[in-house]
């Protein structure tokens, strides 16, 4: 059984990011408002991810590394949960499974915490501890039982750039909690958690992104559009600067950066990368996710006609402001 974890660690543990991303869900599942995230070496050596959300019952601490035995299996029709719906209930498993981890966690009905160590998926040991209400999770030594994929992961550089962008992408989701980063001890990120997304930008891009933004607000047929696109100013950006949510999650998707570009081009004669933070909501039965979690692709059953309706109500609104 240990081995099968091992093995299908591979499908959700690829990389220290996608430790993150996975550990960092739970806090937002979990109810936080504050979630503290540490790496040391680019999270190969060390993560350690702080929240303080309902934690974890004593007596289900050991069910929450087991395979499939979520307690949010249930709820796998919460169609809002785009890209994590194939992938219900494995994660703690197969994080456990590939490196060395420890969980502190207490709920506000317990009067005392829980401390737990697992290491290549076995509970070494489980005692209980004083902590504060959340959830404290240490991963220590990704890999270390399986040396042929610790080889596979990049420099220190390239895996801490990849945890920063997507610490960026769950900040900029979710601007009501409070993100705070820590690489190599060294301050990175500490956004607000006020709800406003342009205080989360702010912390990310700074002011000059911030204060050439022009915000964008409409109810189409097929979807709503709200958050904000870049003026002259600062549209000349690059890709890492284009941020798309459907139903709160991050994803990539070509229809809606071409109808941004498609608008911007009917008004400015250069084909660049617009600063976009577009958040679309829409009817969850009308797409089709990939749902490997680490792809974030997503189809439109009415693609065309959410094409043509974004494209000529992001070009009005770029007419409309004297800012362009
Ligand atoms: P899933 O999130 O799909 O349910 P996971 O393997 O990610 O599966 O987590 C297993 C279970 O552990 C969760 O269902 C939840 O009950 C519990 N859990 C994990 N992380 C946290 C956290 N930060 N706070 C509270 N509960 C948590
Ligand atoms: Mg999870």
């Amino acid at each position: 059984d240990l081995t099968i974890n091992k093995i299908a660690a591979g499908e959700v543990v690829e990389r220290p990011s996608s430790v993150v991303k996975e550990l960092v869900e739970n806090c937002v599942d979990a109810g936080s408002t504050k979630i503290i995230i540490e790496i040391v070496d680019g999270g190969k050596k060390l993560i350690r991810i702080t929240d303080n959300g309902c934690g974890i019952p004593s007596s289900e601490v050991d069910k929450s590394f087991l395979r499939h035995a979520t307690s949010k299996i249930n709820k796998i029709d919460d169609l809002y949960d785009l890209y994590s719906l194939g992938f219900r209930g494995e994660a703690l498993a197969s994080i456990s499974a590939i490196s060395k981890l420890e969980m502190i966690t207490k709920t506000k009905d317990e009067p005392i915490g829980t401390k737990v160590v697992v290491e290549g998926g076995k509970v070494i040991s489980k005692e209980p501890i004083g902590a504060t209400n959340g959830t404290t999770i240490l991963i220590k030594d990704m890999f270390y039982n399986t040396p042929v994929r610790q080889k596979f992961l990049k420099s220190t550089h390239a895996e801490t750039i990849n945890i920063s962008d997507l610490i960026n992408k769950l900040a900029i989701g979710n601007p009501n909690i409070q993100f705070k980063y820590i690489n190599n001890n060294k301050p990175m990120l500490n956004t607000p958690g006020d709800n406003k997304l342009t205080s989360v930008i702010r912390s990310i891009y700074g002011k000059d992104v911030c204060e050439n933004l022009i915000k964008v607000e409409q109810k189409c047929k097929y979807f709503n559009v709200k958050g904000y696109i870049g003026n002259n100013n600062v549209y000349r950006a690059n890709k890492n600067l284009q941020h798309v949510y459907i139903n709160k999650r991050f994803v990539k998707s070509k229809v809606i950066l071409d109808a941004l570009s498609e608008a911007y081009k009917a008004i400015i004669p250069i084909n660049k990368h617009a600063v976009c933070f577009l958040s679309i909501e829409i009817d969850p039965s009308s797409i089709d996710v990939n749902i490997h979690p680490t792809k974030l692709e997503i189809k439109f059953e009415n693609e065309k006609e959410l094409y043509i309706e974004l494209r000529d109500f992001l070009k009005r609104a770029l007419l409309n402001t004297n800012l362009i």
